[in-house]
């Protein structure tokens, strides 16, 4: 019989940018209308996936759990 006690406190993956495919750092922007969809702060900021997606703007070190 497994446990699994070491899901909570493992090694969490920072989501990588849906756009340019990088790790991001800073902010991450998550679009509110595409499930999953994350992007860095310079995919963002030129507006690459469009303006009329709502966005909510996390900080990565905020983002662990
Ligand atoms: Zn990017
Ligand atoms: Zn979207």
């Amino acid at each position: 019989m497994h446990v699994f006690d070491n899901i909570q406190c493992g090694a969490f993956h920072l989501p990588s940018c849906n756009d340019c495919e990088g790790g991001i750092t800073g902010f991450i922007w998550r679009c509110t209308l595409c499930f999953g969809l994350s992007l860095c702060t310079s995919c963002y900021m030129s507006d690459l996936h469009g303006t009329s997606h709502p966005f909510i703007r996390y900080e990565t070190h905020l983002y662990n759990g």
